[in-house]
């Protein structure tokens, strides 16, 4: 097992307001056969809430640590990631420039005004588009060339990657997220998540190994399909162990994935989703968010249908936040 302080070496932003809840969903336990744990990572605290706090916490303190003054992120039009680091810049007083990427088609006009479009403009961002949504490199390449206009000006600019090609400091969060679980628990049988960059997933995953637990970490594809995800994992997995500097406590077959709740693609509500979300509120009172927690709800019930998660197990699922989000996904939601 791996020794505590496994983070200790890293420069890391205070951001989170403490360990986040885990509860146990009574009704929902009844309803599907489990027992069914939630935590609570939509309430981490700042702006909101959601994962992208946790990993923050790292890349801002790197940021700090090279005394940046501003800080470059991309995501799509309603990213979390770059509503929260909106948010966590402005609580460490640096600015930021968020550039929004056209990743999800045919959506109505609340998408591009509300939710956390609305909440990066009360933040006072700088705002920049970008046309396509599959291109990591050329996505941050632009970042790059507003980060050396801005040092140009004298301005100090930290970028925030999204490509693979850089090390993945947000996974640091998330290992943390796995032994602050661990803490709370460690007799669950299974982790649910969703699996998106694959930080939240690879860090939660290394963080619960990393604490002797060897429950099954089940990443629920948001954006890729399930061989594509899986080769993602593989590579995050590796940078992580290496910016760790230890020999990884994962092996290859601890990579579960699953994709039979992704259709119809990244960002876009299906029927299965859209029921997935209904069935949270109205059995619990809890909201899920329309891109990633309630993918991940519905592959937790297709897990409890193919039998990977059985009758009575205790479950833990990872609720990342991204609430805001259903404010812009209106029309998809209810219809105009
Ligand atoms: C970004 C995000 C995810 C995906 O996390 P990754 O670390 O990119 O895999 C999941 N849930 C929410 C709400 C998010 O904003």
């Amino acid at each position: 097992m791996i020794q505590d302080n496994l983070l200790s070496g890293f420069p890391r932003a205070q951001l989170m307001s403490g360990a986040t809840p885990l509860e146990r969903l009574d009704r929902m336990s009844e309803r599907v056969g489990i027992d069914l744990w939630l935590k609570r990572d939509d309430l981490t605290g700042l702006g909101f809430g959601g994962n992208k706090t946790r990993q923050l916490e790292f890349y801002l303190g790197d940021a700090q640590a090279r005394g940046a003054d501003t800080i470059l992120i991309t995501g799509a039009v309603q990213s979390n990631y770059v509503r929260s680091a909106a948010a966590a810049a402005a609580r460490l007083g640096m600015k930021s420039v968020l550039q929004l990427e056209e990743r999800v088609p045919d959506m109505g006009p609340e998408y591009y005004d509300s939710g956390n479009v609305l909440l990066a403009k009360i933040l006072g961002s700088e705002h920049m588009s970008f046309p396509v949504g599959e291109d990591e490199e050329g996505a941050d390449a632009a970042l790059h060339a507003r980060a050396d206009a801005l040092r140009a000006q004298g301005r100090n600019p930290y970028v925030i990657h999204l490509g693979l090609n850089h090390p993945p400091l947000g996974a640091l969060g998330y290992v943390a997220a796995g032994q602050e679980l661990c803490r709370q628990m460690r007799d669950f049988e299974a982790v649910v998540v969703p699996s998106g960059s694959g930080a939240t997933h690879g860090g939660l995953l290394t963080g619960v190994r990393a604490s002797g637990v060897a429950a099954p970490v089940f990443g629920v594809c948001v954006r890729r399909n399930s061989a594509l995800q899986r080769e993602r994992m593989a590579t995050v997995l590796e940078k992580l162990s290496a910016i760790l500097n230890v020999e990884s406590p994962v092996s290859d077959n601890d990579i579960n994935v699953w994709d039979g709740a992704l259709a119809p693609g990244y960002g876009r509500l299906g029927p299965k989703t859209q029921t997935a979300l209904e069935m949270m509120a109205r059995t619990e009172g809890i909201f899920l968010d329309p891109v990633y927690t309630a993918k991940t709800f519905a592959g937790l019930l297709d897990l409890v249908q193919d039998n990977q998660i059985q009758e009575g197990q205790k479950v833990v699922m990872i609720h990342t936040g991204g609430v805001p989000a259903l404010f812009g996904y209106r029309s998809a939601l209810v219809g105009n």
